[in-house]
């Protein structure tokens, strides 16, 4: 029987681990697919406060689990497809691997938010290796001297455009308005790059293959004309934003109409069973900082040692 689980190991769970484990709680991370959370596919974390020359987000997050390990917190790599609350309060969880169920007094869930697609004929047979990609981080630099495209318009896709121009000798930037939602300084950056061309109001409809089986083309649909366009590119980056990662936990903590947690009115991680919080991208659709997500990742730490005693 654990004192507590943390469920992710992003900013949010990776912070609760820290005030956990400082608490003496002896806090359980269980890490998901990406340990580190999506930080770790961002190349210059420029806003987190501390870092006046910008740090690289899987750096970010090693840091925060060192700190989180030094106070005595413990990883184990798992996947949860269940969770049961006994009659007693007690969390059990059911993990997709053959073994035990985990149990724990306090849940802490911050199991951030995964790459939105498209589910456009070519995305799915060519992701993974053959040029569709959803981080520009890990696979930038396959795309030396090649043209690629990368969809949407947020601070994501002004980030990635910006970054693969570091390889790629053009980066189509396909966005479905003729506005960026970018904040204005990512905007104005990735506007200014000579290597960058906007493609507006264009909707991609398919990516095509090559004779091996890589992209070789992406097609977009103009949303005013209507016309289809051929755009002659070696990848396509999606970035057109996340889904919450909240579907094995819908039988105790409510979700809303996009999936995302629904906490206590008031309360960022209070949830309506005793016992759970919620912190990170899981639970907000709104802010989905860095920064944020560890400040809800504190407040759930705090509200589980209190729940707790
Ligand atoms: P986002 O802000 O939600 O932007 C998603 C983009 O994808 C939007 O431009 C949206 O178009 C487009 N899109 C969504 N669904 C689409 C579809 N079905 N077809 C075509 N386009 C679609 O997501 P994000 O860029 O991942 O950013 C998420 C949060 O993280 C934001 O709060 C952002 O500020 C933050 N962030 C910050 C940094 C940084 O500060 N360094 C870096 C990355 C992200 P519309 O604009 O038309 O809706």
């Amino acid at each position: 029987m654990e004192n507590v689980i943390i469920i992710g190991s992003g900013c949010a769970g990776l912070t609760a681990a820290i005030y956990c484990a400082r608490a003496n709680l002896k806090p359980l991370v269980v890490e998901g697919k990406l340990p580190g959370g999506q930080i770790t596919t961002t190349s210059d974390v420029e806003n987190f406060p501390g870092f006046p020359e910008g740090i690289n987000g899987f750096d970010l997050t090693w840091k925060m689990r060192q700190q989180a390990e030094k106070f005595g917190t413990r990883f184990q790599g798992a996947h949860i497809k269940d969770v049961e609350v006994t009659s007693k309060g007690i969390k059990r969880l059911i993990l997709t691997e053959q073994c035990e169920p985990m149990q724990t007094r306090a849940l802490i869930i911050a199991t951030g938010a995964s790459p939105r697609m498209l589910g456009i004929p070519g995305e799915k047979e060519m992701f993974g290796g053959k040029g569709v990609s959803t981080c520009a981080t890990c696979d930038g630099a396959f795309f030396h001297e090649k043209t690629v495209a990368v969809l949407g318009g947020g601070d994501s896709a002004a980030e990635e455009a910006h970054f693969l121009t570091r390889f790629a000798k053009k980066v189509y930037l396909v966005h479905r308005r003729d506005q960026l939602r970018a904040s204005k300084i990512m905007a104005e950056r990735v506007l200014a790059n000579k290597k960058i061309e906007p493609v507006w109001n264009a909707n991609a409809t398919a990516i095509l293959p090559n004779a091996e089986g890589h992209v070789k083309a992406l097609i977009v649909k103009d949303t005013l004309s209507q016309q289809l366009r051929e755009l002659a590119v070696d990848g396509v980056f999606y970035a057109i934003g996340h889904h919450p990662n909240t579907e094995p936990f819908g039988n105790v903590v409510p979700r809303d109409e996009n999936g995302y947690f629904v906490t206590l009115t008031d309360s960022q991680v209070l949830t309506k069973t005793p016992g759970v919080f919620v912190a990170g991208d899981c639970a907000d659709n709104n802010y989905r900082q860095a920064i944020t997500a560890s400040g809800m990742g504190c407040q759930a730490a705090i509200e589980a040692e209190r729940w707790l005693v």
